[in-house]
């Protein structure tokens, strides 16, 4: 097993499989900066499903155990459900998830089951149109999500975890609703803090929402009482609905970091790695991996990195050097 500066393991692997998306969440992808001027990753630069099943094998020698896919959105990747049955497996592989927007789940959700997805995460900030339009930017009825997570349980990809980011001016008047509409499903509503990730969304701290009031929003319509982290270092803070009605959770990266708990390693669409959701450098695997590096020499870079890692921005954030910007949120996937 790897260990860091600070005695932290590398166990779980983000995997961005594109850094194309077809929503423009503003806190993420603004529409005025991924317009149709950006230029997205060529296609020659992204991973193929051999390098990334490849990359994998050589991750889980170091530790890891648990893969989720993400982007962009991972969805629009060709072919995803066969990436899927690759990495599952992969000797030592216990856990593959995927985050996505949901808006081609309905039509994925059991190839994906099929293939060996375990869980499955759908981002999605509003439950009536409106709003849902305004936080995706882009006209998409929020019934083609709702029914993505439908289909998600109904093929066994449950509970279905929704990650509900909450900015002010977005979603903050809408909580209630968004909790009110997963209570008693056996689906878990994660509120998350609206991140300074990425260089691109004008994040200014006025406009992040605390975990502790959106749990004082929602426990004043239905009362919550804490409950315990399903494992040690689990980054969402979990609360039950004290009438049975099920659980939600807050992750409350701005106003309760946990770089204390943070073992994970994130693999872009184009092959670097990064050891941190702020990080401004990554380190490229790929031309490694293209030139030949036999599998020891590629888990000698890895454990190079991680060896040397000592990020701990949110608990400080004021380490990144001024000028250079942060890699993207859709580019490194969470
Ligand atoms: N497109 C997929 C999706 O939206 O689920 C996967 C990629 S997306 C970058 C991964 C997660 O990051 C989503 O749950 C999204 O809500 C979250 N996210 C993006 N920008 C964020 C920000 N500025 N603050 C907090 N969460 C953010
Ligand atoms: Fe796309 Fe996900 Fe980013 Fe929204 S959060 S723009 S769905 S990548
Ligand atoms: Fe991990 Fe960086 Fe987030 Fe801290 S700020 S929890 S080190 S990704």
């Amino acid at each position: 097993m790897l260990f860091d500066t600070l005695r932290r393991p590398l166990r779980d692997l983000r995997v961005s499989v594109t850094d194309r998306c077809n929503f423009r969440c503003a806190y993420c992808m603004p529409r005025d900066v991924f317009d149709r001027n950006h230029v997205f990753l060529p296609r020659e630069q992204i991973l193929t499903f051999e390098e990334i099943e490849r990359l994998v094998t050589v991750f889980t020698g170091l530790g890891v155990e648990k893969i989720r896919l993400t982007g962009g959105e991972p969805l629009l990747r060709h072919g995803i459900a066969e990436l899927v049955e690759r990495i599952a497996s992969v000797e030592r592989i216990t856990d593959v998830a995927m985050t996505t927007n949901g808006s081609t789940l309905a039509r994925h959700a059991a190839a994906l089951a099929d293939a060996g997805l375990d869980r499955v995460t759908v981002s999605l900030d509003a439950v009536d149109d409106a709003r849902f339009r305004h936080a995706a930017d882009i006209d998409f009825p929020v019934a083609r999500v709702l029914e993505g997570i439908d289909e998600a349980k109904r093929v066994g990809l449950s509970p279905v975890k929704i990650n509900t980011v909450v900015r002010k001016g977005l979603n903050e008047d809408a909580l209630v609703d968004i909790a009110g509409m997963f209570r008693g499903t056996g689906h878990i509503v994660r509120f998350i803090e609206f991140m300074d990730v990425g260089s691109s969304n004008a994040w200014d701290l006025s406009e992040v929402v605390s975990a502790a009031e959106i749990l004082s929003t929602i426990g004043a319509k239905w009362p919550l009482d804490p409950v315990e982290p399903n494992y040690p270092g689990e980054v969402v803070n979990r609360w039950r609905y004290r009438d049975g009605a099920g659980e939600i959770g807050v992750i409350a990266s701005v106003t309760m970091p946990f770089c204390g708990e943070c073992t994970r390693l994130r693999l872009s669409a184009d092959g670097s790695i990064y050891t941190c959701l702020f990080a401004y450098a990554g380190t490229d695997l790929r031309d490694a991996l293209r030139e030949g590096a036999t599998d020891t020499q590629i888990a000698e870079i890895v454990t190079d990195v991680w060896e040397a890692r000592t990020d701990r921005y949110s608990e400080e954030r004021v380490g990144v050097p001024i000028g250079l910007p942060k890699v993207e949120m859709s580019y490194i996937g969470g």
